[in-house]
């Protein structure tokens, strides 16, 4: 899972992304909000988890800019504010979960699965786009009954198509949804994964925007 951590203490982050890591997933650290808003803009990310008490501000009021731009990725809140007001007040603007400082370095990796889980679970339903459908859960692509394979890394670059609608998506958003895989992303591979999503998809279905980036066509 890719997950984007927004936390300036380095004490609490470090331990944090090391115990995440280890479980294989890919963290992505920033200490204030205005870095994490410009990484959650270009990025797709699996899970957030948002400390409250940022040197840029306060992560409450993150949390209603997402959710008020429809960013529908699970937002865990770290925090030390172990009021049950400020719970209430983090769950009303639409985090999923609560951890309370100091935490459970395994608590906070069992609250992700849950978190993720429950999410996978709201999107399960299947995507109609011109012949295809297409689900989501089980990464399954069919069209008039046969299932179209799809690699790993095209069917990466193409959920996150799917996720961003008609948004333009810029190259740099599909290299990183492919970066996870470990390897290094060489220049053209982008390009190679859509021309083959074309050929499997359908020609037309995907739209360079020249210099900006893709779109899924409507
Ligand atoms: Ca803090």
């Amino acid at each position: 899972m890719r997950i984007l951590l927004i936390e300036d203490e380095a004490a609490l982050a470090r331990p944090l992304t090391e115990h995440l890591e280890a479980d294989h997933h890919l963290v992505e650290w920033f200490g204030t909000l205005d870095e994490a808003e410009s990484a959650i803009q270009t990025s797709e990310y699996d899970v957030v988890l948002l400390d409250l008490q940022l040197p840029d501000g306060d992560g409450l009021s993150f949390l209603s800019r997402v959710r008020a731009a429809h960013l529908r990725t699970p937002i865990i809140i770290l925090t030390a504010r172990d009021k049950v007001s400020d719970r209430i007040d983090g769950l009303n603007r639409g985090a999923d979960d609560y951890v309370i400082k100091p935490f459970d370095l395994d608590e906070v990796k069992a609250r992700i699965h849950t978190v993720c889980r429950r999410s996978a679970d709201q999107i399960a339903q299947t995507i109609m786009l011109r012949d295809l459908s297409i689900c989501l859960s089980d990464r399954s692509v069919f069209r008039a009954g046969t299932d179209i394979h799809l690699t790993a890394k095209e069917w990466g670059v193409f959920e996150v198509l799917l996720r961003r609608k008609s948004k333009i998506v810029p190259k740099e958003s599909l290299e990183t949804a492919i970066y996870a895989f470990g390897d290094e992303v060489e220049s053209n591979a982008i390009e190679a994964h859509i021309s083959r999503l074309r050929a499997k998809l359908g020609k037309d279905l995907i739209v360079t925007h020249r210099g900006l980036g893709y779109t899924l066509h409507p």
